[in-house]
């Protein structure tokens, strides 16, 4: 059995949709095949700034009525106009959207101190709902095509504690609810169902954080202990850098999961870095490949060990550096660094890179105003902190000299950092 999982982009209009039935044309017979979908196009986004709206208790109406256009107009090419399903498919999404706007509303107007925890209750609550919609219209799409297709709902399926917006899985009740109520269907059917999306033991939304659905897919994929998942991309699969950045970006016919984690941790935006620890347990092979060249080979990720890589190019950008630097002539002892990586874990801030001398230290994270002021306010008592913000972090694996030489050609090497042919470059601009 396999799993597929369609992003965004490859769901974004109607004829990206109808692209899909090459792709699962195989499986018609078949069948043995679970289809994890997330929202179409940059619906999350739009969901996002929806709850934004309302939640500032703002006028929502032209934002709620681009969203519904948007998914009406691709669900009448799908499926026609006149088809009492497209209606009462429209009628249930637009529904689900101003009952969990109204609640929104009302929680805003209570002013009570528990706001900021309803706040990310109820945006997982409305912005779930993209993956909910999106899935309905591929389902019915595929079952007009008379596909023997069942729909399950992720939130009865995948199971997380209340981490609102970054839930975490419970892995154990996730895989026996998924081989409980999936694996049987599989044998006559393809089954679809939602990526980025879950729910807690009292059935509330949740999800599982930004771009999350290729973890979904991965839990669904080791649940199953399916033979492979694939990752249907609008790149052609894993490349060595952002080709958007480099023109001549080439790719990966074979990558390790540990090359391909690694690189998803350092900025490689083409798989959610969460994704490849659940495969990898199980041993299942992660196929990244083109929605619009089914045919061509993308990339396989699996346990098998690359002997020579090409240099692999990861950027990051809207990077902060923060030293820390201690104020009396005084050594960095363990103690003081052990207080520097509880706070930073503390308030959840991952570090990218990080450079030590006997009196200082250096960390690269990602950008985060708020929480980067509270930590200078607590920790500037015992140290001085200097804050450079706005820059650039490029990891270079299996780096060489050209390489290096075309990164930081005309820019301003704030911090290097190298471990044999593994290199970060911090850059200004
Ligand atoms: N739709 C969600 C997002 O845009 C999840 C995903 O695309 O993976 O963040
Ligand atoms: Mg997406």
């Amino acid at each position: 059995m396999k799993v597929f999982k369609f992003g965004g982009a490859s769901l974004k209009s109607a004829a990206l949709i109808e692209n899909i039935l090459p792709i699962v044309e195989p499986f018609r017979n078949e069948k043995r095949l679970l289809i994890v979908v997330s929202a179409m196009g940059k619906t999350t986004n739009a969901l996002e700034d929806l709850f934004h709206t309302a939640w500032n208790l703002q006028d929502y109406t032209e934002k709620l009525n681009n969203i519904l256009t948007y998914h009406q107009l691709i669900t009448e090419k799908l499926l026609g106009k006149t088809n009492p399903e497209t209606q009462s498919l429209m009628q249930e999404f637009l529904q689900a959207l101003q009952n969990t706007i109204s609640l929104i509303i009302k929680q805003k107007n209570k002013k009570t101190k528990q706001n900021i925890a309803n706040f990310d209750q109820l945006y997982d609550k409305l912005v779930s709902l993209g993956e909910w919609i999106s899935s309905k219209i591929v389902y019915l799409f595929l079952r007009k095509q008379n596909f023997q297709i069942i729909w399950a709902n992720a939130q009865q399926l995948i199971r997380t504690d209340s981490t609102w917006r970054e839930a975490k899985v419970n892995f154990s009740l996730t895989h026996r609810l998924i081989k409980q109520n999936i694996l049987p269907l599989l044998t006559d059917n393809l089954v679809i169902t939602q990526g980025f999306i879950g729910a807690n033991a009292k059935k509330q939304p949740t999800t599982l954080g930004r771009e999350g659905s290729d973890y979904s897919a991965a839990i669904f994929a080791s649940a199953l202990n399916a033979q492979s998942l694939t990752i249907w991309k609008d790149v052609a699969g894993v490349l060595n850098a952002d080709p958007k950045r480099f023109s001549q970006a080439q790719l990966f016919a074979q990558l390790s999961y540990e090359e391909a984690a690694e690189m998803s941790f350092y900025g490689a935006s083409v798989i959610h870095p969460k994704t490849i620890a659940p495969l990898q347990q199980s041993n299942i092979p992660l196929y990244v490949k083109s929605f619009l060249q089914p045919l061509q080979i993308g990339t396989c990720i699996n346990n098998t060990k690359v002997i020579k890589m090409i240099p692999a190019i990861m950027i990051k950008d809207n990077q902060t550096l923060i030293t820390f630097s201690l104020k009396k002539i005084n050594y960095l002892d363990t103690a003081r660094l052990n207080t520097l990586i509880e706070n930073f874990a503390q308030y959840n801030l991952k570090i990218y890179a990080l450079q030590q001398t006997a009196f200082d230290i250096s960390f690269c994270i990602d950008k985060q105003e708020e929480k980067i002021k509270t930590l200078q306010k607590k920790l500037e008592k015992e140290f001085t902190i200097k804050i450079q913000d706005n820059l650039q972090l490029v990891t270079i694996k299996n780096a060489d000299e050209t390489t290096i030489k075309q990164i930081s050609s005309n820019k301003e090497i704030i911090l290097q950092i190298q471990k044999e042919n593994f290199i970060q470059l911090i850059l200004k601009n």
